[in-house]
């Protein structure tokens, strides 16, 4: 637990991010673009790992959700209606020494924590990035970018209701971009203006939205429990009456031990019926549910869990990275859950210049590529081609030597133990499948 509260981990975490192709700055070759990023091969394939495992787990194993998938630009009025036009604003204040930015919320003393400087007076900074529809420059097309996907299933809530025929409770579950123009960005991918968010809005009866609350905090901590990340680095957070919005009953976070401090990785909040009532008067239409067993027509109530796509990415690498002394010098590990890790299984030829082994490997990497995210890679000796793969998580390497041209076997590698298993080249596809369904 001690190494995560080094500061030098997060270090330790950019250059991998960058060095193997996890994370890069946007807009690189131009300097850059702040608090903008781009994931890479490995990246892109660990953050659709994320995004896959929320959706088979809130999605697929349950009977009581829908998905769905809205667009980022929507009618201006929506935000009007959400209250985002006008409210969403951060109050910011700027030290008058060393000229930096902070969030009033987020500062515990009124002088500057970077250099204890006097602060300005707070003003406030809207979030929402702003555009225009069409090519009239009047303020009738100004549009946002959304910056929160949360909107889209409220605007949503009769269509998907019509059309799969739930009964409450039910949910809506999305995963989509999300824009927020953050004055104090930073953090790596914590903070970023352009995210991605993994949101449900769970509609249920006004009498039992207290337990469905209790019930999505429970549920949501424990996804991340058994995604893998250590419940040591894991707590709730209960906002404080006069820490919530008007209309919400009760609002919880999920905070994750960051190398720079506990901090939000997911919010649940029991938002009462505010949101659907807001867009039923705005829009004028009728957004109340019938309940056909007792003949009633109210509003529903929403429970929100709201997480971030990135926040997790961040938590899941900051979790599984370790670093192990070995008899034969230190070996670095990502340690990530097998649903998560970006690669399953990397086939390693030993003699690159042997035209057999080349060809088994070559059959092998082809078979199990079906399956799951595996690559070859014959650029090395063992001993790194094995090091390389701890680096990046992968779970399985999986090795041919000269005896798999006699004995048709191959070697199998686990990560996290090192134990080696020589199977069967017919087995093998079987033996992997075992594995990682269990
Ligand atoms: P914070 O207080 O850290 O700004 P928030 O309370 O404004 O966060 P919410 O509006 O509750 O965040 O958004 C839900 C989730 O979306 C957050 O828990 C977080 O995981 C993610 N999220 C929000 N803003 C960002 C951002 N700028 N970059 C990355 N993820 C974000």
């Amino acid at each position: 637990m001690t190494q995560k509260k080094e500061p030098q981990l997060m270090q330790d975490i950019t250059s991998l991010s960058k060095r193997r192709g996890f994370v890069f700055l946007s807009s690189e070759i131009y300097g850059g673009l702040g608090s903008v990023w781009d994931y890479g091969p490995l990246g892109v394939e660990m953050k659709n790992n994320i995004k896959q495992a929320w959706w088979k787990r809130n999605v697929y194993q349950r009977y009581d959700m829908e998905g769905l998938d809205c667009s980022i630009l929507m009618h201006s009025d929506v935000w009007k209606a959400s209250g985002h036009v006008g409210n969403f604003a951060d109050l910011m204040v700027d030290c008058k020494e060393c000229k930096k930015r902070h969030r009033q919320d987020h500062l515990k003393e009124n002088k500057c924590p970077d250099c204890g400087g006097a602060l300005t007076e707070p003003r406030e900074f809207n979030l929402m990035f702003k555009t225009q529809i069409g090519s009239m420059e009047d303020s009738s097309a100004e549009i946002f970018l959304r910056p929160e996907t949360a909107q889209g299933i409220f605007v949503n809530f009769k269509n998907v209701l019509n059309t799969s025929r739930k009964k409450i409770p039910f949910g809506i579950a999305q995963i989509g971009k999300s824009f927020r123009n953050e004055v104090t960005a930073g953090n790596f991918v914590f903070r970023c203006r352009e995210f991605e968010q993994m949101e449900i809005e769970f509609f249920c009866r006004g009498e039992e939205a207290d337990k469905w609350y209790k019930y999505w905090v429970n549920e949501r901590l424990q996804w991340y429990k058994d995604m893998g990340i250590d419940p040591l680095n894991l707590k709730i957070r209960e906002h404080a009456k006069d820490e919530l919005a008007h209309y919400a009953s009760g609002c919880s976070d999920i905070e994750y031990n960051f190398p720079f401090g506990w901090s939000e990785l997911e919010g649940i909040a029991n938002r009462g019926d505010y949101d659907l009532k807001q867009h039923a008067e705005f829009s004028k239409q009728d957004l109340t549910y019938f309940d056909t067993k007792t003949n009633e027509r109210f509003l529903p109530f929403v429970v929100e869990p709201s997480g971030g796509v990135d926040r997790a990415f961040l938590a899941f690498l900051v979790d599984a990275y370790r670093i192990e002394e070995l008899e034969n010098g230190p070996r670095t590990v990502l340690g990530l859950h097998k649903d998560i890790a970006p690669i399953k299984t990397a086939v390693l030829p030993l003699l690159k210049k042997n035209t057999e082994i080349v060809e088994i490997a070559k059959k092998l990497r082809d078979d199990l590529s079906y399956d799951r995210r595996t690559v070859y890679d014959d650029t090395a000796a063992i001993g790194k081609l094995y090091r390389r793969q701890d680096e990046i998580g992968t779970l399985y390497c999986v090795t041919v030597d000269v005896d798999s041209l006699t004995d048709r076997q191959v070697t199998v590698r686990e990560r996290d133990s090192m134990l080696q298993e020589r199977i069967s080249i017919d087995r093998l596809k079987e033996y992997l499948r075992e594995k990682f369904n269990s």
